[in-house]
């Protein structure tokens, strides 16, 4: 008899169950497999973390928080959710932890319910520059119910800090305005986060400092990155990023009256009863993070992103801020040529099987379904193996597949490559 974890790999019940599904996860699979996955906040989860995700966990009510649940019967997810909240303390080095949030749109959402009122203001990058959905999009919660101020980054080419925040504008903003939060934090930012910096400006103000470092994560965990702690008040992030958890949320930090706040704010504030299977997937994340292994990992991801940099730009192609600190790139593709747009490059290079995703760029004229720019993102690859070597030729086969401006010989001869280069760097199973 196969075990239930055996069955979870095997998927022996949805096979005979429901076919339909389980044909679609194999064609999945295997488009993993014969794929190479750029986009910068993607990754592909460890097989214990998949496990955990689909254990029988799944089963349990476990409404409020470890030996304090509504239901009875949660004595081991008392224990599963008390270890993950470790975990995840020792991993960012902070005080409080709260592993409830479905997702990092969730652990925003809890945040602003936790310190803001509706209508009042708060300050966040300009979206179209690296921001995120949750930081004050008119059709998101946070930008309908709330008042979000923008500030930008430095746009003159020739400023040695071209393409990042523009901490006078920031500044500036946060005296003008007076919010009670300021947020960093980015979805296509590639440089180091100054949170110090970002912290003189919030005491200044008196504004209370958040991070978002749902796409950082792992390069802080790691100490790859600089660690936003203890600069920042409120740190909230995903764990299915460079984490390479299971998708969920995730929302620290050292103030016990905050920490009690945003307790409340997840539930019963915004959520209902927390997913403890993927809470028990964030403690076997967690625990794979502390492993100096991962350290590695993390200074992998960064020195591939800089050589996947280095050659493109090589090749001609102009790339926000000049470079990369972090896992990702993002292309001002107006650089290589004015008629290329993101949706383009974007679905040619899928076509070669290079997964990456459209962008906009600051300055854009282009709507968000067209763009100008193009994010790619080295997590998922550097998960695969591969090294120096092989982003070289990853950044070959973008050139040869944007150079051939869609012609289908070229990018079936790309293809072909992009699958042998994959066969080579299997999925751990
Ligand atoms: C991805 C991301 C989120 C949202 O995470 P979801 O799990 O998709 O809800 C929030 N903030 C930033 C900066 C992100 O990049």
């Amino acid at each position: 008899m196969p075990t239930q974890l055996d069955a979870a790999a095997t998927l022996t019940h949805l096979a005979q169950s429901d076919p339909d599904i389980y044909q679609m996860i194999r064609s999945e699979e295997e488009r993993q497999e014969t794929t190479l996955e750029m986009i910068a906040s993607e990754n592909h989860t460890s097989p214990a973390v998949m496990e955990a995700v689909g254990s029988c966990l799944t089963n349990k009510y476990c409404e409020g928080y470890p030996t304090k649940r509504y239901y009875s019967g949660c004595t081991y997810y008392d224990a599963v959710e008390q270890l993950a909240i470790d975990r995840a303390k020792k991993l960012f080095n902070c005080q409080f932890a709260n592993v409830q949030p479905h997702s990092g749109a969730s652990a925003n959402t809890a945040v602003f319910f936790a310190l803001l009122e509706p209508g009042d203001v708060y300050a966040s990058i300009v979206l179209s520059e690296g921001g995120h959905l949750t930081h004050g999009s008119p059709v998101n919660l946070s930008g309908k119910w709330f008042k979000p101020v923008h500030y930008p980054l430095v746009y003159d080419e020739k400023r040695p800090d071209w393409g990042h925040i523009d901490y006078d504008a920031v500044r500036a903003l946060c005296l003008q305005h007076k919010p009670k939060l300021l947020i960093c934090g980015y979805s296509a930012y590639s440089r180091i986060i100054d949170f110090p910096r970002f912290r003189a400006i919030a005491d200044e103000c008196g504004a209370l400092l958040m991070a978002d470092i749902a796409h950082i994560a792992g390069l802080v965990a790691a100490g790859v990155h600089p660690s936003p702690f203890p600069h920042c008040h409120v740190v909230t992030t995903t764990t299915h990023k460079t984490l390479r958890g299971p998708r969920g949320g995730l929302i620290m930090t050292n103030d016990p009256d905050l920490a009690t706040k945003i307790d409340k704010a997840v539930f019963p504030g915004t959520q209902g009863g927390p997913l403890m299977h993927v809470i028990a997937g964030k403690a076997v994340c967690f625990g794979e993070a502390l492993r100096p292994s991962f350290k590695d990992y993390a200074k992998q991801i960064v020195a591939n992103a800089k050589v996947l940099a280095a050659e493109l730009t090589a090749k001609g192609y102009g790339i926000i801020s000049g470079g990369t600190d972090n896992h990702l790139i993002l292309l001002d593709l107006r650089k290589t040529d004015k008629e290329l747009t993101g949706k383009a490059a974007a679905l040619w290079l899928e076509q070669a099987g290079i997964i990456t995703n459209k962008n906009t760029v600051p300055k854009e004229d282009r709507t968000p379904f067209v763009t100008s720019g193009l994010r790619l993102g080295t997590p998922a690859l550097t998960t695969r193996g591969l090294r120096e070597p092989q982003i070289r030729q990853v950044a070959d086969l973008i050139h040869r597949t944007l150079a051939s401006r869609g012609d289908e010989k070229t990018i079936a001869v790309v293809r072909a490559d992009v699958a042998e280069l994959a066969r080579q760097f299997p999925m751990a199973h």
